[in-house]
Formats: C-alpha cells, sequence, structure tokens
C-alpha cells in the first residue's frame, strides 16, 4: 500500500466479503485504527427505511428480501457520501462495491476527482460458518431462506467484484475464520500498517 492514513491523500480502501464475514466488525475497528471513517452501504440504506423516506420506501421491500438495490441508485447514495468533507483524507467502503457494474461506478466517482483505491480487503469465510454466524444473530432479515439467497447474490453477483480486483493488484485476502482481532491484525500487517 502506497501512502497512509497521515499522508495528505489517506487511505482508500474497500471491504470484500459475504454477509457474515465480519466486514462491518472489522470497518469499525480498522476506521479508527486508521483514522478514515468507515462507510457501510448496508447502514445508510436501513436508515433510509428507517426513516422512511422516498428511497427508504422504494427499497424496503429488496432489503427484506436479501436482494440487491439497483446500481444506479447505489451510485447516486455513494456518490453522494463521498462527497462529503470527512472522506478527503480517506475512506474505507464497507459493502459497496457489490456487482461489476459498481465497481466501474466507482472507478468514475474517484476518477473524477483524481483519486484511486489503495486496496481491496476480501474476507474469507467458508459458506457454513456465514450460515451458522448469520442465524446465531437472529435479525430479522436473517431468516434461513433469506440468509441463503444472501449468499446466493454473492456468489453470483459480488465474487466477481474480488477478481475485478484482483486484475488490478489491489485485492489482499485475509482469513476471516478466526478471533475478530487476529482479523484486524492480519488486515493491518497486510496493509504494511504495524498493529
Ligand atoms: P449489508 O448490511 O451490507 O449486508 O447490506 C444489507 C442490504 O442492503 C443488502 O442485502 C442489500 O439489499 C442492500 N445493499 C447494501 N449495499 C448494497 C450495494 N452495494 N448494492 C446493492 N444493494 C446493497
Amino acid at each position: 500500500v502506497e501512502g497512509d492514513s497521515r499522508g495528505p491523500k489517506g487511505l482508500r480502501l474497500l471491504l470484500l466479503g459475504a454477509p457474515g464475514s465480519g466486514k462491518g466488525t472489522q470497518a469499525s475497528a480498522l476506521s479508527s485504527r486508521l483514522c478514515v471513517p468507515a462507510i457501510s452501504t448496508g447502514e445508510m440504506l436501513r436508515e433510509a427505511v428507517a426513516e422512511g423516506s422516498e428511497l427508504g420506501e422504494r427499497i424496503s421491500g429488496l432489503l427484506a428480501s436479501g436482494e440487491l438495490v439497483d446500481d444506479a441508485t447505489m451510485r447516486q447514495v455513494v456518490q453522494r457520501r463521498l462527497d462529503k468533507p470527512d472522506t478527503e483524507r480517506g475512506f474505507m467502503l464497507d459493502g459497496y462495491p457489490r456487482t461489476i457494474d459498481q465497481a466501474h461506478a466507482l472507478d468514475e466517482i474517484l476518477s473524477s476527482s483524481g483519486e484511486g483505491l489503495d486496496a481491496a480487503i476480501q474476507i474469507e469465510v467458508p459458506e457454513e460458518e456465514l450460515v451458522r454466524r448469520a442465524l446465531a444473530r437472529r435479525r430479522e432479515d436473517d431468516r434461513e431462506d433469506i440468509v441463503r439467497r444472501r449468499l446466493a447474490v454473492y456468489r453470483d453477483k459480488t465474487r466477481p467484484v474480488a477478481e475485478f480486483y484482483r486484475d488490478r493488484g489491489l485485492l489482499v485476502e485475509v482469513d476471516g475464520d478466526q478471533p475478530i482481532v487476529r482479523v484486524t491484525e492480519a488486515i493491518l500487517s497486510a496493509l504494511g500498517v504495524a498493529a
């Protein structure tokens, strides 16, 4: 990784991984350690639903069923968030991009401000462990059929995103089937930051 959070550009990171891989947990841990905001698109969308905004009304069914929100809507959501000044010194995106089209959109969003990404971190967890974690969590959208649907969507649409970044030499793969702090350490060490 070139540059770090103290440099003028900061770190621009993506957290990839299946639902239940621990992306959100790692995003908060890394965000405070690296001094960059953690941006979770899933959380932003759930907030929109809770607020009952126009966007929220439109997407609540998709969220409940484990389907993806369309790429054009996601582009707007992310563009608007990355326009905020707190991302000037870097950011960590958790849950975006989730399709190849979104990866291209992110390129366009970033290139309009002359920015590039530093790394895409893929947190690897075996599928049965993902199902076990999701059912233990028992959120409303964590019913087993919906959990399996979310994993299938991940396999079909999101998995190829990792390959997209691998081709660019940006992919960092980390074993997510170990204690939370070990995962954080593995990511920091892969980024060349002392834990
Ligand atoms: P998450 O908390 O990241 O698992 O996201 C929860 C839900 O929000 C997902 O199941 C999708 O319905 C939606 N979502 C979050 N991020 C995206 C995205 N980048 N593209 C499409 N849908 C998304």
